[in-house]
This record gives structure tokens, C-alpha cells and sequence, in this order.
């Protein structure tokens, strides 16, 4: 395509009739930044009472408003704080328990035709490889990370380009299911794609939801309409705000009932942001009934000559990150939470606790890295630079000392457990009643395929308290369960409750 062609498709590419019906009567959008401001500035200590009060809302697994959330940040009195973090854990325990989902990401294309100050793959940085696989390469990309790493889930990435738009997405997802390799004891193949991509059009959505698309992310980077201009060129496509903030209202009228939204900390006043964020769920909320099937945390890594990263004025530091976990696991209870390898391992051990429920390993966002055998960390091929760069077996082993299973299982998307349905299972806690049951199946299938001894000793220790647990409290269950975890010990893959 020549530059004219990439013009003429960025020009044509929104939908203003795709912005406008979200829109309220009066024209505006569901970012108030009115009532915002008026929550961020009030600054008093609120009364234990009223925090408890809000704290038990969370634990009823109960979307906070924005004003509760407001009164949870004003939260000073480091006792009342210390009772936040617990009661963060204990609402990720209760909906659920002691599962930590694992996938990686995986980039596909780092051709872009925005320019956002923060990233190494924005269009101008010539300082940065371009490439856009091909569909063989989006195999062997799948090979690699199905047989050899043992992943089942993947996050696949794409630059906004015409050579990546939704056709490409559609055929790579297809690519990537058709996969399947020898393991082991099995055989190893994706079972869920999630796609990290640009807001699109309704009848596009529609095409990649035919295709198996799991959950679809867009994430707005920052709520803050003021933060946004300054960060996104006006005259580029993600320059558009609204196109981005309604990029959920034509997912879901798409028939995507799983959509994971976020913000990239450091951009704006991180206060500002999670309000706007807690915005954007209760309006999924209304719009159709399905609030934000996860939540994610990026907060800005560097990138190659990129300058703006030397010195953000709004970086998030440790400790404002952490409140940033509990006050997000308080206010949209049922939501997963997903802290990526852009964290140090110390950061992601420190914040496992406090509610994440899924997290990455042996990530390598070079396009073409996995089957390349790419090094880490080459800034060049990359859109920024990894915080953990630590391989899945050592992660999982980590993971199974701190007491947490690590769950491969998609089972829930394949049984029609999405949407308002998950969500609904998860307020209940009836959803972990099979999340056990398969992250166990699971587990067992990567120790069998991929673990190391070392980590197969850890591993096969944590499974027969699993194994004792799910005997105790599910008698009925458990037959049925036991036979399909010995055909899975003997080689058989992808059982599921
Ligand atoms: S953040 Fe995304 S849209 Fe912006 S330049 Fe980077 S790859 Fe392109």
C-alpha cells in the first residue's frame, strides 16, 4: 500500500453514526468530568463506619459508585487502609479462590499509523523494526507457544494498520486455533484468543466473534479528555476519543459479551483515572447488563527513543500502584484483574495478594520473537521494555509456593459461561465450583507436558490438596471428576466441567 492508500483507509476508517447513538440526549459521554473534579476534591478523612459500610458493599460482590470509590481513596488512617488490602484478598478469594490464570501476549504486526507520545511502535519512532507476520509465521508464533512454553491462552496484539486491520485479525485468529502440536504426554494447542486491538466497527466485531474471538480489549489509556489530546495527535485515528470510549458499546452490540477495558497509569492523575474507569463499567453495566469482564494496570515502561518516558510527570509510583490494585479489586468485585511482565517479579509478588487473578509469563513482545528464538528485551523490535522476564516454570513454581494454582482452563468460554452469565456465576461464587475443578485438570496437563522436575515436585504437592479439597467439599462431583483426572494423568487433554 502506498502512503496515499494508508491516508485515504485512516480517513475512512470512523464511523461518526458508530460514536453518536452511545452518546446521552444532550450530546455528552459518560466521563463527567465535572462530577470528577467534584469528587477529587473533596479531601477529608471519611468515618470508619462509612468505609466498612463500603468495604461490605465490595464484599457482596456489588459494583461501588463513583462517589463510594472516592471515599475509599480518601482513605488516609493506615489501619482503615490495612482493612482495604485484606478485604481485596478476601473478595478475590471468594469469587476466585486461590486461581491465577496464566496467558501470554503475543504481537503480531508493529506496523501503526498513530503516533501516541508513549510507545515505541508509534508511527514516526524510526528507530523501530516493522513488521507484519505472515500466516505461517502466526503458526509457528502458536507452535512455539503451545508446544514448547505449554501456554493454552494468548493476548494477541496488532498494531492500527491497514495491513493488520480486522480481515488480518480474523484470518490470524484462525491460524492460530487450527494449531496443534505434539507434548510430552499430549498435545498442546490455544484454546482461547484474546485480542488486544483498536476500537473498530460493529460489523467487524461481528466477524471476529464468528471467528472465536475470546474477550476483546481496548483499553483507553487515560479518561482524562485533557491528558488524551496531549498524548494522541489530533489529526491520528486514536486521536479520536469517543471512538475509543465507545469502542465497548459496539463490542457489545457485536455479540463480544467479554471486554476487558484499562487505563496506561502515568498519563494523568491516577485518581482521575480510576473514577473514569469506574465510569466506563458502570455504563457497560447499563449499556447491555455486562460490566468489564477484566481490568488491566500497564503502567509506562520505557521504550526506545522515546523521550517522553524519561520523566512523565504523572508516573505512578510502588505504593500509589498498590492502592491502585485494592481500590480496582473493591470497586468492580467480579472483574479479573490482569498485572502484566511489564512489573519487576517483586512488584507482581507483592500485588498477587491483593487480588490479581491473571498474569503473564515467558512474555516476549518482539513480533516474531517466540519461533525466532529473539533474545528479550531487544527495544528495537518492541513497543516497550519487560519488568519480568522470567521463564513459566519459575513463575508457576513461585505461584504454587505462595499457595496459588495456576489455571489454564478456557473451559467456561467453550461451555457458554461469558458475559452476563459469568458474571452473574462469579457474583454468586457458583462460577469457582467448576473453576476448580478444571484449573486442577489443567494444572495437571502442564505439570505432565512441561514442567521441570523441580517444579513438578512443588506442583503434584499443591494438587493433592486440591485434589483432598475438591473430595471434601463436592462429594457429588467427585467421581466424575476423578475419572476425567486419571484419563488426563494418562495423556487425554482438554476435559472440562
Ligand atoms: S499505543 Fe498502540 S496505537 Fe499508539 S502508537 Fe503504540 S501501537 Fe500505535
Amino acid at each position: 500500500m502506498t502512503a496515499a492508500d494508508n491516508q485515504q483507509w485512516v480517513r475512512e476508517r470512523i464511523v461518526p453514526a458508530e460514536i453518536d447513538k452511545y452518546l446521552r440526549l444532550d450530546g455528552s459521554d459518560y466521563v463527567d468530568d465535572a462530577e470528577i473534579a467534584r469528587l477529587l476534591e473533596a479531601t477529608g478523612e471519611p468515618e470508619a463506619e462509612q468505609v466498612r459500610a463500603i468495604i461490605a458493599k465490595a464484599m457482596a460482590v456489588q459494583t461501588l459508585s463513583q462517589e463510594e470509590l472516592a471515599t475509599l481513596m480518601r482513605v488516609r488512617d493506615p489501619d482503615l487502609r490495612e482493612e482495604m488490602r485484606f478485604a481485596a484478598g478476601a473478595v478475590k478469594r471468594q469469587v476466585y479462590d486461590n486461581r491465577i490464570v496464566t496467558f501470554a501476549p503475543l504481537y503480531l504486526s508493529s506496523k501503526c499509523v498513530n503516533n501516541c507520545v508513549y510507545c515505541g511502535l508509534r508511527g514516526e519512532n524510526e528507530a523501530v523494526e516493522r513488521r507484519v507476520l505472515s500466516m505461517d509465521e502466526v503458526r509457528a508464533e502458536a507452535e512455539a507457544l503451545a508446544g514448547t512454553l505449554g501456554h493454552k491462552r494468548l493476548v494477541v496484539v496488532y498494531g492500527e494498520h491497514p495491513e493488520s486491520g480486522a480481515d488480518y485479525i480474523a484470518e490470524s485468529i484462525r491460524a492460530i486455533y487450527s494449531v496443534k502440536v505434539p507434548t510430552r504426554k499430549g498435545v498442546g494447542q490455544i484454546r482461547r484468543v484474546n485480542v488486544n486491538a483498536a476500537p473498530m466497527r460493529v460489523s467487524e466485531l461481528k466477524t471476529l466473534h464468528e471467528c472465536g474471538l475470546g474477550t476483546f480489549q481496548v483499553f483507553q489509556e487515560t479518561y482524562d479528555r485533557r491528558a488524551y489530546a496531549q498524548m494522541h495527535p489530533a489529526h491520528t485515528l486514536k486521536g479520536d476519543f469517543r471512538w475509543r470510549l465507545t469502542a465497548m458499546h459496539r463490542a457489545q452490540e457485536a455479540g463480544i459479551d467479554d471486554n476487558g477495558i484499562g487505563v496506561l497509569y502515568g498519563l494523568s492523575d491516577w485518581r482521575f483515572e480510576l473514577l473514569g474507569q469506574q465510569a466506563h463499567a458502570l455504563e457497560m453495566e447499563r449499556f447491555c447488563g455486562i460490566g468489564p469482564h477484566t481490568l488491566s494496570f500497564p503502567r509506562l515502561e520505557p521504550a526506545v527513543n522515546t523521550p517522553f518516558l524519561e520523566n512523565p510527570k504523572w508516573r505512578v509510583g510502588d505504593d500509589d500502584f498498590e492502592r491502585i490494585v485494592t481500590l480496582a479489586r473493591l470497586a468492580v468485585p467480579y472483574a479479573g484483574l490482569i498485572l502484566t511482565a511489564r512489573e519487576s517479579p517483586a512488584m507482581r509478588r507483592r500485588l498477587l495478594p491483593l487480588g490479581v487473578t491473571q498474569m503473564d509469563a515467558a512474555s516476549n513482545i518482539g513480533v516474531g520473537a517466540y519461533a525466532g528464538g529473539q533474545e528479550k528485551q531487544q527495544g528495537e523490535r518492541q513497543q516497550f521494555l519487560l519488568g519480568d522476564p522470567r521463564g513459566l516454570d519459575e513463575v508457576i513454581r513461585e505461584w504454587a509456593g505462595m499457595g496459588c494454582i495456576t489455571s489454564f482452563c478456557t473451559a467456561g468460554y467453550r461451555c457458554g459461561r461469558t458475559g452476563k452469565c459469568i458474571m452473574d456465576l462469579l457474583r454468586s461464587g457458583a462460577e469457582g465450583k467448576f473453576c476448580k475443578l478444571n484449573a486442577v485438570l489443567t494444572f495437571k496437563e502442564w505439570l505432565d507436558d512441561f514442567a521441570t522436575p523441580e517444579t513438578q515436585a512443588v506442583g503434584e504437592a499443591l494438587l493433592q490438596k486440591e485434589l483432598d479439597e475438591v473430595r471434601r467439599t463436592q462429594p457429588k462431583i467427585w467421581p466424575a471428576f476423578w475419572a476425567n483426572y486419571q484419563r488426563t494423568a494418562a495423556g487425554e487433554r482438554d476435559l472440562y466441567f
